[in-house]
């Protein structure tokens, strides 16, 4: 029983390691090597991060890697028979599986706002949320990036969700990896979103790479998670986040600019 614990626990911390590191490590390839000059119109905060703020937020992610496979071998593995997941689809049918998505995300974002609103009461912001705000212009290496006791709450969302309602196991595995890639978006420090997408109507309640990084840089508002309903119902989105997100989506590809300007320079010689 301890040995296969063991293996349980070594086996969780193996594919939470993997994500994080496969997931960050092909954002920061991307955007901070092969595609950072055509996209540099596209950085949030027109700087690079410091060599320390990397090694610091991978040092603080790979603990909190650890802290999440604790928790996830306690409640998926230990736990398992009092849990509510379910494994044949038949059980509760598709709509309900539909709906089972819905409930995550939205159990999830609430929890986030609000635990999150009360870690910036100064007190908890000093001892615990003040690691992951180090990261003023943060990085894809940002997004596991806590105190080990914030990693604590946040990794608390898997077992809330596995003791309320019933879920689908492939939609709760799956679920943890999506939650892992939007992380990553939310902390990459480039906007991947198209320009007015922050008018539309999906656009106003998604909570944009823009408006996580604001957070990160002015510390107040934008406290949500994948959306920013509870911020607008809360009055809480930043009153610079729409300014923000046009100044970083209206600009042109360096590629772009150069492709256009050899055009209009073979226009004259013609
Ligand atoms: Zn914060
Ligand atoms: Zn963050």
């Amino acid at each position: 029983m301890e040995m296969a614990l063991f293996e349980e626990l070594f086996s969780s911390v193996k594919y939470i390691l993997w994500d994080y590191i496969r997931f960050a490590t092909m954002a920061f390839v991307l955007f901070y090597f092969i595609l950072k000059r055509p996209l540099w119109f596209r950085k949030i905060q027109k700087k690079m991060p410091k060599l320390t703020d990397y090694s610091r937020d991978i040092f603080y992610s790979i603990v909190s890697v650890a802290i999440f496979a604790i928790i996830n071998t306690i409640t998926f593995y230990c736990l398992i028979d009092y849990t509510n997941l379910y494994y044949d689809f038949d059980d509760y049918g598709m709509a309900y599986y539909a709906f089972s998505w819905v409930w995550m995300f939205f159990l999830h974002d609430t929890c986030f706002y609000w635990t999150h609103r009360i870690m910036h009461h100064p007190t908890l912001f000093k001892h615990v949320h003040l690691v992951h705000h180090k990261s003023h212009n943060p990085s894809p290496w940002t997004a596991y990036a806590f105190h080990p006791l914030e990693a604590v709450l946040e990794a608390s969302i898997l077992p809330i969700i596995a003791f309320t309602l019933p879920v689908h196991n492939s939609a709760i595995s799956l679920y943890f990896i999506l939650s892992i890639v939007f992380n990553v978006y939310a902390h990459l420090g480039f906007e991947l979103f198209p320009k007015g997408f922050h008018k539309t109507w999906i656009g106003r309640f998604f909570n944009t790479s823009v408006a996580h990084n604001l957070h990160h840089d002015k510390f107040h508002g934008n406290y949500g998670l994948y959306f920013l309903v509870w911020d607008r119902l809360m009055g809480t989105v930043r009153e610079d986040y729409d300014s923000t997100y046009e100044t970083t989506t209206e600009g042109q590809s360096e590629l772009n600019v150069i492709g256009r300007a050899k055009d209009s320079k073979a226009a004259k010689a013609a």
